[in-house]
């Protein structure tokens, strides 16, 4: 189970307290679900309802990070550009 935190909200709770909405992908590139990092988008559907982007490693699920939409999300560490 993943606790996740809004960055917009600050609201803590466990996943099924969001809906994940997919991959983060940028114009013009191309993920998938791999090992490793992955960026996601994420639904605070029970606090805010704001849409923000959040990176969890996909084999260990540790949460990376976060970031609100309309910035520029951070390279994570395990994360190649
Ligand atoms: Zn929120």
């Amino acid at each position: 189970m993943l606790l996740i935190t809004c960055p917009v909200c600050a609201v803590t709770a466990e996943e099924t307290e969001f809906s994940c909405g997919g991959l983060h992908v940028q114009p013009g590139e191309t993920r998938r679900y791999a090992r490793g990092v992955v960026r996601e988008y994420w639904l605070c559907a029970a606090g805010c309802g704001s849409w923000f982007g959040l990176a969890r490693h996909s084999v260990n699920q540790r949460i990376l990070g976060s970031w609100t939409m309309g910035k520029e999300p951070p390279l994570f560490p395990g994360e190649t550009a």
